[in-house]
């Protein structure tokens, strides 16, 4: 007897591991700072919070249908009038338990036995094992930092295959922290418009931007790429509610229809109480948002000058998200201790161990010359975690 294949074929995810590895130190007393989280630092907003209390006092306290309130459904679809210029209606629209979820759910709706998706690096962790799930093939296109870690069209084209389901896109990126410009996105919609594939565009950072980037949504740039295309969101980063679990998709009716039926025979129903804040997050008062940007601004500035002044590391400014991805690898090969740092796991293992800072190896996004650094934290940490590298750096020899 063992478990199954579909599980088997999956890896542990090593975001998770070294995130363990921290909170376990932690709890032994040692002073680690946590630079791994992928999650805003603040507290969900009061509005938000208060017409949750209301939902549990009105009763809204029972099953929802599996695809989410009507309700919210039609809020969710004025959101992606307003901020994006996609109309969809209101059952196109679906309500998941997560972003992640809805990803998931996509890709189970969308990717049969043997179909080959197409994933740029750096990806976010869960994307291609994902799509092992469903029995599909991740296709890792390996970007350059020359084009500032983003997919070309040129790249797009000679990925595809006649095998090729779909396209997984992430902008503003989880790790990388950059955002694909109008241009760089219509370039790789001239393709895209010429095949017969889906894009799955998970744009859950896309309220948190820096130095005047603007978010696109690629379903906004044309029209048989939107009839083609899953948006997906959700308010766990724009509204810090990662606890709350609300994803939301709009695509093509078939789709969405597909994905509501999964979700009626696995979840049923998102928490009906997190629906109605949700309903409130979208339509509230929105100066949370820009409060919570600003604060990682600041950050974000402080981290990078910090990061680029150390001796073999570079790191571009990021421009979205609250991740930078500076690369480290001019120092692998390097030795501490007799003990020989050979990417970014050993790299990621030494900083936690030694210098007590708990941040993530670039391997489990596909780029092992980077470690992902979160500045969803306190300014105070950062600066303490800043020494703490360099020092770590200075030892390798
Ligand atoms: C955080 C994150 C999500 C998922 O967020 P949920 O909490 O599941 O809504 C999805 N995609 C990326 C890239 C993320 O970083």
């Amino acid at each position: 007897m063992s478990v199954s294949k579909c599980v088997s074929r999956i890896e542990q995810s090593i975001t998770l591991a070294i995130t363990a590895k921290a909170k376990a130190m932690k709890a032994e007393g040692i002073d680690v700072i946590g630079m791994s989280a992928g999650e805003p630092d603040f507290d969900t907003p009061d509005n938000i919070k208060q017409a949750a209390i209301k939902a549990i006092n009105d009763g809204i306290t029972k099953y929802t249908p599996a695809a989410g309130l009507p309700a919210l459904r039609k809020v969710v679809a004025e959101k992606f009038e307003k901020d994006n210029g996609l109309s969809y209606k209101p059952e196109e629209i679906i309500v998941s338990c997560g972003a992640k979820h809805s990803v998931f759910v996509a890709i189970m709706a969308l990717v049969d036995e043997g179909d080959e998706v197409i994933i740029p690096t750096p990806y976010w962790v869960s994307y291609p094992e994902m799509v092992k799930v469903a029995g599909g093939k991740p296709v890792i296109v390996e970007t350059t930092l020359e084009n500032e870690l983003k997919l070309t069209a040129e790249q797009l084209r000679e990925a595809v295959t006649p095998r090729t389901k779909a396209l997984i896109m992430n902008s503003p990126s989880n790790p990388s922290g950059m955002v694909y410009t109008k241009d760089e996105l219509l370039a790789l919609v001239e393709v895209l418009r010429e095949l017969e594939i889906y894009t799955i565009s998970d744009e859950i950072y896309e309220k948190i931007l820096y130095d005047g980037a603007e978010h696109h949504s690629i379903a906004f740039l044309d029209p048989k790429v939107f009839s083609r295309t899953i948006t997906i969101n959700g308010v766990s980063k724009s509204y810090s509610m990662t606890g709350w679990r609300i994803g939301y998709a709009g695509g093509p009716l078939e789709v969405i229809k597909a994905m509501g039926k999964l979700q009626s025979q696995e979840t049923s129903n998102p928490c009906s109480i997190s629906q109605m804040a949700t309903i409130e997050a979208l339509t509230g008062p929105q100066d949370s948002v820009g409060k919570m940007v600003k604060a990682f601004d600041e950050r974000r500035t402080c981290l990078v000058e910090g990061l680029n002044s150390m001796e073999g590391v570079s790191c571009v400014k990021p421009k979205g998200a609250f991740y930078a991805f500076p690369d480290f690898s001019a120092h692998y090969g390097k030795s501490v201790n007799s003990k020989v740092i050979n990417g970014s796991v050993d790299l990621s293992n030494y900083l936690l161990e030694e210098m007590k800072v708990g941040v993530v190896p670039g391997a489990g996004f596909g780029t092992d010359a980077h470690l992902r650094i979160s500045y969803a934290t306190s300014m105070d940490a950062i600066k303490k975690a800043l020494t703490r590298i360099e020092e770590g750096l200075k030892a390798l020899s």
